[in-house]
């Protein structure tokens, strides 16, 4: 070897390496657009997933008693995480191949007694979920999605404020005018949180009867009970999200970009669904999980610290016969999650040489974590090779990817609740602009890649 590029390595833009992929890019993130629109919280996700699996039965392991080669299972958890299976020709104990992103999205939840009127303006109080920065959320507009459940037991599912003819909600901000006290706070106080109110309603219930205490929350309420059959108590049974009520947008004269509320981590679910959907004779056995309450460190049942997937595939197991630690250790998971796109606005808190990029295709990353890479899974040099080996025989284009400068902060995502069962695992997902805001920005060519680094893990190792 005399010439310096083969020596050295390059990451580049996708279109360097892979020239003619544009026009298939574009094609399937006009569906992504239509699933982003369509589909905004956890619920609503699995709605779609499900929906879609079309020739997947669902796994129960008192009917099933034998499994065989190309089987498909799908599992729904509580209607907010769902698993889909296809079994491979090779026997269990051969390895799984997971592949697990997260449904869940930074957003406004309502509080359990959130209807409050003041100066005759009827609010909403919230209680913000995952990491968001509070003054993003005022002065945009807000639509209202979620499950409530009624006196009798019977629930209704709500996701209002998206169609053209519905209104919106809004948050409201201080005028500049009268903000100089306000513009002295930090930017993480410049709204607080217990100021995250949303306004629903202004108009009393009637003007004639003086006596109507709260005339505007009543009437709001009225309008509530006419709208969707609920009472004020039944906010104490319900679980309602506010998302930003933004529709996905191509970005760019040239439409290369993608901005849509919850790109973090929908942009990595669609391409593993597409990909395990096509997933039609692998040689190993596919595990393909759309997790939720990652925002919050995947807590609860339906997170990944629940003992619900690995419950799962023992029951899998019990019927092929197999022991699921067996499985375990030469299965290999990609934890699918987005990192932090290079920002050339904010350069200060990246390390140019080992950041993602928009446009220079799939990151792989190695390990997240904070100070020291603490909390992090690190992925073992083996495991980085396996994968890295893959996406170079596939011609998929990729890029490493650590989460910032040393020290300047961190991160974490699912890995290390699957490396802990003993299952070698890595980060693999979509490099992200403005993530956890309100309107998160994508490239389309990545997004495409991460569809086809997906689909050549399930179908080839
Ligand atoms: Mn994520
Ligand atoms: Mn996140």
């Amino acid at each position: 070897m005399s010439n310096k590029s083969e020596y050295s390595y390059e990451y580049t833009h996708i279109l360097k390496k892979d020239k003619n992929c544009v026009e298939k890019a574009d094609k399937f993130c006009e569906d992504y657009k239509m699933f982003m629109n369509s589909a905004k919280t956890e619920r609503e996700c699995v709605k779609y997933i499900i929906s879609h699996a079309k020739n997947y039965v669902e796994f129960d392991k008192n009917k099933i008693k034998s499994i065989k080669p190309y089987d498909k299972f799908y599992i729904n958890n509580r209607d907010k995480s769902v698993v889909l299976i296809t079994i491979g020709e090779e026997p269990l104990d051969n390895g799984f191949n997971f592949v697990v992103s997260h449904i869940d999205s930074p957003r406004l939840d309502l509080k359990p007694n959130p209807v409050f009127e003041n100066e005759e303006i009827c609010y909403f109080h919230t209680h913000y979920y995952g990491g968001i920065k509070k003054y993003q959320w005022p002065t945009i507009p807000l639509s209202m999605h979620g499950r409530i459940f009624k006196e009798d037991g019977s629930y209704v599912d709500v996701n209002f404020g998206e169609k053209d003819d519905e209104p919106r909600f809004i948050i409201t901000d201080l005028l500049p005018h009268l903000a100089k006290e306000q513009e002295n706070r930090t930017l993480r106080e410049g709204i607080k949180g217990e100021e995250l109110n949303i306004v629903i309603g202004s108009i009393p219930k009637d003007f004639e009867d003086d006596k109507v205490k709260e005339a505007v929350k009543t009437n709001t309420l009225k309008i509530l009970y006419d709208t969707f059959g609920i009472t004020e108590k039944d906010f104490a049974r319900a679980e309602i999200e506010f998302v930003p009520a933004f529709k996905a947008y191509d970005i760019g004269f040239d439409r290369s970009l993608i901005a849509a509320y919850g790109q973090d981590d929908r942009v990595c679910a669609y391409p593993a669904l597409m990909a395990e959907l096509e997933n039609v004779k692998p040689k190993k056995t596919s595990i393909t999980v759309f997790t939720d309450k990652e925002e919050i460190g995947s807590e609860g049942n339906t997170g990944m610290v629940s003992e619900f997937l690995f419950d799962i595939v023992e029951d899998l197991c019990d019927i092929a016969g197999v022991k699921a630690r067996d499985c375990y250790r030469k299965s290999i998971c990609l934890s699918s999650d987005v990192n932090s796109a290079y920002d050339p606005t904010f350069s200060d808190v990246f390390e140019k040489m080992n950041s993602s990029y928009i446009n220079r295709g799939v990151v792989l990353t190695k390990y997240t974590g904070h100070g020291g890479k603490s909390g992090s899974n690190d992925a073992s040099a083996e495991t980085m090779a396996k994968v890295i080996k893959l996406m170079d025989k596939e011609k998929v284009v990729w890029q490493i990817g650590e989460l910032g400068k040393v020290d300047i902060g961190g991160g974490g995502t699912i890995a290390k609740y699957m490396s802990q069962r003993n299952v070698d695992t890595i980060d693999v997902g979509v490099a992200v602009l403005s993530m956890h805001s309100p309107y998160e920005l994508t490239s389309k060519l990545d997004i495409y890649h991460t569809y086809l680094a997906y689909k050549a893990f399930l179908l080839n190792e």
